[in-house]
């Protein structure tokens, strides 16, 4: 029974909030069944570092600067080893002016236009990413929309549809329909009676007729009716000629095609929901933020080659990139966020359970390119703003700027992001024929492209000297044999970043890591 003197939900949230803080708040909600979406409560509350205590960090991505961020207002003496010449890791954007080389010494100059980029490796953030939402709030990243879905985008299958790009509202909505229509007709006649009571039955045939816009015989047909969720062949107008004409449907034959259903369940993947985000202007800014607060902590240039330890410490062998010259830095204790692919072929001293951990997750090959062209057709000649096209090509998508809509001047898209099998196809190209293919592939999406091309940029991530590759790769069996002694504490070093977390190739996976081994090891050094 209603009590109306109950307090409502959200009155006892702030009761709750008042009286425990944010933590008790956010355990409440997920009792109660909200906000169970991150294990993020709240940045680490540490203190109190022992006078003069030592941390070094290796590696300036964002596990390593969260990590240093946070121990040094806790108290501790942070430096931080880099084997680039910037910081941010992962998170890093290409601009016109900036270069990048391969493992082989392959050079590439970018030739974008001022204000244009290529984000190379993140570019979204989903809603529920509360660490990475709390640090670019904390540290002042404005951030703006990153458009996932996008209805009038291209589905695009080389073997459907005469090899032409159907919009996504249209193959939806025709999959939905086809699908009501089936379903609708078996229960009419009783083919799932045994599975579906009768009053479900009724309501179930309700919700096809309206979910999948069917007719009164439950049919799913071209009408106006239709048209008004796939799109018209002549839409409404005004005046004499206002009347709009429905388009035709597209055969149930003709959808299962173009496999529209892969894009439908993607865009329901936990991680693809909407609402996304980006910063402006670039991923890098968050990294750029970060850099900000513990940029005097980093040593750059610096290439470590060797963890050692013992009970009084850590000694860490670096050599600077420029010079040979090799140097060490002591420090009670360490973080390490060099990714693993590179971190297994160090010296380090730790047990060999963790050794082994640390050899055993192979990394992704991605290879994203950007292209740059003289304007922005897909805006002007096709009204897409911002989301993606869908390939069953090598290039995958060809993804569209989320900023600067209807600006005149030259524009970047994503027009390749190769991963497994055709991610290793692309990396073995040069940088030129890599965007050769993603123009060839691409013109069948939009055949603007060659007219329009100015130049482009490749990042092939398996072949990113101090990444080796994309992210980690879990296998079910290789967490169970390694996880733990991956990201368990081994003497005075304990391991973060994204390949030690569950949320593998994630930012956020990378700050919760991050999170979590610098509160351990803050236990611990407490405790010594
Ligand atoms: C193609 C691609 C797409 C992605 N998309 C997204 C996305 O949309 N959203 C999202 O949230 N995440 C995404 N990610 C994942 C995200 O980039 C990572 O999870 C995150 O940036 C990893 O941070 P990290 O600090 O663990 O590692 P890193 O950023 O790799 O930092 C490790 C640092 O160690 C340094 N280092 C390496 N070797 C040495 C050495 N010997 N000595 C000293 N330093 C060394 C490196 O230079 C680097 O700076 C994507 C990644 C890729 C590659």
């Amino acid at each position: 029974m209603d009590d109306i003197n109950a307090p409502t939900r959200r009155q006892l949230f702030e009761t709750i909030g008042k009286a425990g803080g944010l933590v008790a708040l956010y355990q409440s909600m997920t009792a109660l069944g909200h906000a169970a979406e991150t294990q993020f409560h709240g940045p680490p509350v540490l203190s109190g570092a022992k006078k003069g205590a030592t941390v070094v960090v290796l590696g300036a991505g964002l596990a390593g600067m969260l990590a240093a961020y946070e121990l040094a207002k806790a108290g501790y003496k942070v430096q931080i080893l880099e084997y680039q010449t910037r910081a941010g890791g992962r998170n890093y954007t290409l601009r016109g002016g900036d270069s990048h080389t391969e493992i082989d010494g392959t050079t590439q100059q970018v030739g974008f236009a001022p204000g244009n980029y290529l984000n190379p490796g993140p570019w979204r953030i989903p809603h529920h990413h509360r660490t990475l939402l709390h640090y670019c709030k904390a540290l002042g990243v404005a951030l703006e929309p990153f458009i996932q879905l996008n209805h009038n985008a291209y589905i695009h299958n080389t073997d459907a549809l005469g090899g032409k790009p159907i919009r996504y509202k249209e193959l939806a909505t025709d999959f939905k329909g086809h699908i009501s229509e089936l379903l609708g007709k078996s229960l009419n006649q009783g083919a799932l009676d045994d599975k579906v009571t009768a009053e479900d039955k009724e309501r179930l045939i309700d919700a096809l007729r309206n979910w999948g816009v069917l007719d009164k015989k439950l049919s799913y047909a071209s009408s106006l009716k239709v048209s008004g969720q796939r799109g018209y062949d002549v839409p409404p107008g005004g005046g004499v000629t206002g009347a709009p004409t429905a388009s035709q449907i597209d055969s149930l034959h003709d959808v299962l095609d173009s496999k529209v259903w892969n894009t439908m369940s993607f865009y329901f993947t936990y991680v693809m929901q909407t609402t996304m985000f980006q910063p402006v202007g670039g991923i890098d800014m968050i990294g750029k933020a970060f850099a900000r607060e513990v940029g005097q902590m980093i040593t750059y240039n610096a290439r470590v080659s060797k963890i050692a330890q013992n009970d009084q410490g850590v000694e860490i062998t670096y050599a600077d990139n420029s010079t040979g010259i090799v140097g060490t830095v002591k420090a009670d204790w360490c973080v390490c966020t060099i990714p693993l692919s590179v971190l297994g072929q160090l010296d380090v001293q730790v047990s060999d359970a963790k050794v082994a951990a640390i050899k055993a997750v192979p990394y992704s090959g991605m290879v994203k390119t950007g292209l740059e062209f003289k304007r922005r057709f897909w805006e002007e000649d096709e009204s897409i703003y911002g989301g993606h096209s869908f390939t069953d090509q090598p290039i995958s998508l060809i993804s569209y700027p989320n900023f600067d809509f209807f600006k005149k001047s030259p524009a970047v898209l994503l027009g390749a992001f190769a991963s497994g099998a055709a991610g290793y196809q692309f990396a073995g190209m040069t940088p030129e024929q890599r965007i050769e293919a993603a123009l060839a592939q691409g013109e069948k999406i939009h055949p603007q492209y060659r007219q329009e091309f100015m130049n482009g940029t490749s990042v092939a991530w398996s072949r990113v000297p101090w990444t080796l590759g994309c992210c980690a790769q879990w296998s079910e069996d290789a967490r169970k044999q390694h996880y733990q002694n991956l990201v368990s504490m081994d003497g005075r070093v304990v391991l973060a970043g994204e390949h030690a977390s569950y949320y593998g190739c994630w930012m956020e996976g990378a700050m919760l890591s991050s999170i979590d081994a610098i509160t351990r090891l803050h236990k611990r050094a407490l405790e010594a």
